[in-house]
């Protein structure tokens, strides 16, 4: 965990460029971040929507506030890393590019639709963006042991975050961001929720991502690390398919149906028999007999090896 004063960083040490993403309460913009000791790094900054009225912007900071809080906590080689925030106004007044140090100068945020205030989320750059779009473009050269690979990196930041009593809730390959040809990190903690004592988060409202959720989610908006295995196995599924949603073509209420009569998703094409039995024991109906996060990635790790080893599938 980073200290108080570490996570708060100086608005003018963080220089907006281009925006490559929106989503609920934030647009995410692709910039850079000058530390303390002057390093420049890559950065993503999330930054609450300006289209919003106060009251909205007041829940999109606080959404933001608690996202940041969440993700400041952990430290995995397969969760984007959070270097901190921006809430207060800017200390440094300079406008320049340029210093005579020839350092960087990091107020350039002349561009009227960002806002100058509310929170900004600071995070490491995923370069090669989300891995929906990754996986459909570089289809070509994206075979089994790549995919494997991602799930496997997947599979152990899932791990690590139960190990933490955290709960995802919306794990799915549209919230896994690539930051080079051989890394995916997980993203987006919006939804997750550390978990009380009884180990079950249990949601009342929000927009929920159906095609993705357990049986005892979708029946009793009940979440926990089974249910997050669950959704895992549809993340998986979506990385065997190269991108391809779930349940294309159906609508919500259908999918719950298929659900509730233990229909799951089929056999992609590629996809070896014994990984398609790894995506049953993630999707069994009752979440105790599910396999777990750590046992996922085990069997990955293993498979990995075999595949190394140039056996078939
Ligand atoms: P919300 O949680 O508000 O619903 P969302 O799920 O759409 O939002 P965000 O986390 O807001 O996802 O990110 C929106 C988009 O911005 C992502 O889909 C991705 O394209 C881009 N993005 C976000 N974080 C990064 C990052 N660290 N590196 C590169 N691109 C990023």
């Amino acid at each position: 965990m980073i200290s108080e004063s570490e996570f708060h960083l100086d608005r003018s040490s963080v220089r907006l460029e281009e925006l490559i993403g929106d989503g609920l309460f934030g647009n995410v913009y692709r910039g850079s971040y000058v530390d303390v000791r002057l390093k420049r790094h890559s950065v993503a900054v999330k930054v609450c929507r300006v289209d919003n009225d106060s009251q909205d912007l007041h829940t999109s900071n606080k959404y933001l506030l608690e996202e940041a809080y969440t993700m400041q906590q952990f430290r995995h080689p397969h969760i984007i890393k959070l270097l901190g925030i921006c809430s207060g106004p800017s200390i440094s007044s300079s406008d320049e590019s340029e210093s005579d140090s020839g350092t960087v100068s990091t107020n350039n945020n002349n561009n009227n639709n960002i806002p100058a205030f509310g929170v900004w989320m600071v995070m490491e750059l995923a370069p090669f963006g989300e891995m929906r779009q990754y996986l459909q473009r570089e289809k070509s050269i994206i075979d089994l042991s790549v995919q494997i690979l991602f799930a496997k990196q997947i599979a152990s930041a899932v791990t690590y975050l139960h190990s933490r009593a955290f709960v995802h809730r919306d794990i799915a390959a549209r919230n896994v961001l690539v930051t080079n040809s051989r890394c995916v990190k997980l993203s987006d903690f919006g939804m997750s929720k550390l978990l009380a004592e009884e180990e079950v988060y249990t949601s009342s409202s929000g927009k929920l991502p159906i095609k993705w959720m357990a049986p005892e989610s979708l029946n009793f908006r009940k979440f926990t690390t089974q249910s997050d295995v669950y959704s895992l196995g549809v993340c998986i599924w979506e990385i065997l398919m190269h991108g391809i949603k779930p349940w294309q073509g159906i609508r919500n209420h259908e999918v719950i149906k298929k659900i509730e009569v233990g229909e799951i998703l089929q056999r992609p094409s590629e996809c070896p028999l014994a990984v398609y039995d790894m995506l049953r024991a993630m999707w069994v109906i009752d979440e105790y007999l599910r396999i777990t996060a750590i046992e996922t990635t085990h069997f990955l790790e293993h498979l990995l090896e075999e595949i190394d080893d140039g056996k078939n599938f």
